[in-house]
């Protein structure tokens, strides 16, 4: 499947966000699967729902892989856990032990390390998949972020070369998205569950602006939705929101 190997990557010292970028050439339809951008700097980083992603110049990684995927739209919305997934085994290569949190962002201890946004050319074919991932950021860049955040140098106490580290993900992901590719989600979701943040716990999950749904947090739907069992003892599935944990 020549539309998921990924190409060596395309280094920028600056962009304003590798998904715009990518996104630009696929609207432009000269996007080539498996391209992947890398940006030293982002002026203009991004995560969902306009929020912002920040990056200091040269600390972390910050890029993106088009995927002129001709998987359906809801296969498709698996497709930031298959990734979060390759991010965290990739950790594990560096002894970091991190987990995935349903969306699409890798934590370790509830502190997020990586952030991944995919998005659809409007108009085009395809996704572009972004990927944000505190390599070297300090402990006081971490802390003027509104959330908790973490690094890989705060985790471990080293610093690590952003090239080296995107190799190792690189490999991780092409492996998670062949698979992915070939066998669907179901081959990917047991092992996505064993490295799942918060399992078993009470969640809180906003759809949208208005709706805000409760409950324990017991698994995740071959479409990538999160199962919730409420109050009541009813499973619910969420197809897209923001988790949390429910305070005490
Ligand atoms: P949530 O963490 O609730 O799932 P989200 O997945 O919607 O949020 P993203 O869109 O992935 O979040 O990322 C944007 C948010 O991440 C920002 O609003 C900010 O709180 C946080 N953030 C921004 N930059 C970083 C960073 N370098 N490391 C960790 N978190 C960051």
């Amino acid at each position: 499947m020549t539309w998921l190997e990924l190409h060596p990557v395309q280094w920028f010292e600056e962009l304003d966000s590798t998904n715009r970028h990518l996104l630009g050439l696929a609207e432009r339809g000269e996007g080539e699967s498996g391209a992947v951008v890398a940006a030293r700097r982002q002026t203009a980083g991004r995560g969902r729902l306009s929020r912002q992603w920040q990056s200091g110049a040269g600390e972390n990684l910050t890029f993106s892989v088009f995927l002129d995927l001709p998987i359906e739209a809801e296969h498709s919305m698996t497709l930031p856990l298959v990734v979060g997934l390759a991010v965290c085994e990739s950790l594990d290569e560096f002894g970091i032990a991190a987990e995935v949190k349903w969306p699409n962002d890798v934590l370790v201890e509830g502190r997020k390390l990586c952030g991944i946004l995919c998005e659809r050319p409007p108009g085009g074919r395809g996704v572009v998949v972004g990927v944000g991932l505190n390599v070297n950021m300090t402990s006081s860049a971490a802390m003027g972020i509104d959330r908790p955040a973490t690094s890989m140098r705060i985790e471990t106490g080293r610093e690590f070369e952003t090239e080296a580290v995107l190799a190792r993900v690189l490999a991780r992901l092409q492996s998670r998205l062949g698979q992915w590719a070939l066998e669907g989600f179901e081959a990917v979701r047991a092992d996505w569950l064993a490295r799942a943040a918060w399992i078993g716990r009470d969640l809180v999950v906003s759809e949208g602006q208005s709706n805000r749904l409760g409950g324990k947090f017991v698994d995740i739907g071959p479409r990538g939705e999160l199962i919730l069992l409420n109050p009541a003892g009813e499973r619910i599935s969420v197809l897209a929101g923001d988790a949390s944990l429910r305070e005490k």
